[in-house]
Order: C-alpha cells, then structure tokens, then sequence
C-alpha cells in the first residue's frame, strides 16, 4: 500500500510534510523497524476475530500494521497534532477508530463494550514510557476485559516485570504483573529502530492474563497494601515497612505475629517475600480478622 509505514524514509516524509514537531513530553519515539513490527503483530497473536485497542499510534505506523491483522483497532492518541497525520496515514482502513484523549482517562470498560460487546481485547502499543506503570496498573485493576497485553516498554522495566525475589529489579511492579499474568519477553529493541532514539534500551513483553491467579489472596487489596508498603520502604526490614504504612494500621505484634507465622525472621526484608507469601501473610490477616478490626477502626 502506498501509504504504508514502517520505514524511516516514509516515516520522515511524514514528518516534515506536516511539519511536525515530537514532544517530549509524551515519550514520542516512533517505530521505524518493520521487523520489530512484524515481531509484535506476531507476538500479540492478532487475528481477524480481535479488537485490538492501541495507546498511542502516533502517526499511525505500527496501527496500520494492526488494521491488517485485526478485526477493529481502537487506538488513544493524546497528541492532537498527531490526528491529521492519522487521518490521512489511515485512511485506507476501515476498521480503525482514532480517539483523540488521554489514556489515563479513558473509560476503557466502556470502549470494550463499545467495540468489542464486552469482550476481551488485547492491547498492543509502542507505550509513552513515562506513564507505563499506570498505564499496565489500571489495565490490570480497572474492569478492563482483557486477554493480553503485547507492549514495547523500557527494557529495564521489562526486567523488572518478570522478576522474583533476589534481584535489584524485584519490586511492586513485578509482584502485581506476575498476580495478574504471565509476562514473556518477546525481543530487546535497541534505540536505532526509533525516530527519534530514545536515551535507553527498550523491550517488547508480552503479558497474558491469568484466568485464575496464580495465588489465592483472600483480600488483593490488602495484599496490594502490603506490598507497597514493603518496597516504599526497601531498606527497612517488612516489619518496620509494615508498622509505617499510612495504608495498614496494625500493631507491631500483629504483625510480628504474621511474619512468624510464614516461618521468617522478625529481621526479614519486604524483598525477600515471593508472591506466594505475600498472599499467606494477608490471608493470615484476614484469617484472624485483623483487617475487619482495622477497617472498623480497631
Ligand atoms: N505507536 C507509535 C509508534 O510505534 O511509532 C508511537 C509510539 S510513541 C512511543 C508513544 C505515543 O503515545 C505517542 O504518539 C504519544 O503522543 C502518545 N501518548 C503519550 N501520552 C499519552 C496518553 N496519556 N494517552 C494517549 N497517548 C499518549
């Protein structure tokens, strides 16, 4: 098609015809690899039968991509500089629809209702890298009917969402990724493969929802509250991160008691806790009614 993107010389062509100037402040570094292209398309296992929403096509190159691949694209741009370009690099798609607005304050349930009757979409995006966290969070924790998420993000976040206990990458991030999905690394992407290049390397994941968690936590929310309040504090050992948190109001015996009852020393750290443990020391909280009491004030 002789519209079609994915190559730096039309990607510049683009550019300078809509004289268009990249913000910084929206993480703008645009594809310009066919192979990295084809390698998420592929990844996300996009087929006829899916509505894929996109954050962030920028000036359209990978959504072209996916308009081929995919039933529907639903793609958040919040650039409104960036909608003519859209306009024009898509308009030989038919099932592509441009919404020009902030992802963070979409109502994405309700575009999935929308587009999809409800169903689950996968979401498939170059991501602006400075709201990754809660771009993936509030994917994760809204009622956002999803069956995966193939996204290129920071490498070193990419790291950090596949990790256990152990490494200088394990944190809040990775214990809430791996509670929702399977994370798989799909490719290292080095900066030449953008215009213009970013400053660090970048990684495209895969996150497949869970359809049962691998972990059962009685209360996620209390576990969540727990685990933030373990890494908030990562030099301080679980016990002091724990007494801390404006988020939890138990006692320190309490909580001496739930770390106890894991078999772990009071002087343990809030990092050395995997997933599985996380969840037994908040079901040893609810189990012993020690939230209800909190909740009530107690
Ligand atoms: N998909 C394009 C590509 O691969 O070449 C562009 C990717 S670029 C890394 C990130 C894109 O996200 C930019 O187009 C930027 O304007 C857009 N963006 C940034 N913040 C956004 C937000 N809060 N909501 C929606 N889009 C956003």
């Amino acid at each position: 098609m002789d519209n079609k993107l994915g190559n730096p010389q039309k990607t510049i062509e683009i550019i300078q015809k809509y004289q268009f100037a990249f913000q910084k402040r929206f993480g703008q570094n645009f594809l310009i690899d066919p192979h990295v292209l084809d390698k998420i398309i592929r990844a996300a296992e996009v087929t006829k039968e899916d509505c894929v929403l996109e954050i962030g096509p920028g000036i359209g190159t990978m959504t072209q991509y996916l308009a081929e691949a995919a039933g529907r694209v639903v793609a958040v741009e919040i650039d409104s500089n960036l909608i003519p370009i859209l306009n024009e690099t898509l308009k030989d798609y038919q099932n592509v629809t441009i919404i020009n607005d902030d992802i963070l304050k979409v109502d994405i349930p309700r575009l999935a209702q929308e587009y999809n009757g409800g169903r689950p979409v996968k979401v498939v995006a170059n991501l602006p890298y400075y709201i990754t966290t809660p771009i993936i969070m509030g994917l994760f924790e809204g009622e956002v009917p999803l069956d995966s998420i193939t996204v290129m993000v920071q490498k070193e976040v990419a790291d950090r969402m596949k990790v256990g206990p152990g490494s200088k990458d394990y944190g809040a991030l990775s214990l809430a990724v791996q509670y929702y999905a399977q994370p798989y690394l799909v490719a290292n992407v080095p900066p030449n493969c953008f215009i213009p290049r970013p400053g660090v390397g970048s990684a495209v994941i895969r996150l497949t929802r869970h359809k049962e968690p691998p972990v059962q936590a009685d209360d996620p929310k209390l576990m969540f509250r727990l685990i933030r309040a373990s890494f908030n504090q990562r030099r301080k050992t679980l016990q002091n991160g724990l007494s801390n948190s404006p988020e939890l109001s138990f006692t320190k015996e309490q909580i001496a008691a739930g770390i106890e009852s894991l078999g772990l020393s009071p002087s343990v750290r809030g990092e050395a806790l995997s997933l599985e443990q996380f969840a037994a020391l908040s079901n040893y909280f609810t189990r012993n009614n020690l939230q209800l009491q909190m909740e009530r004030g107690g």
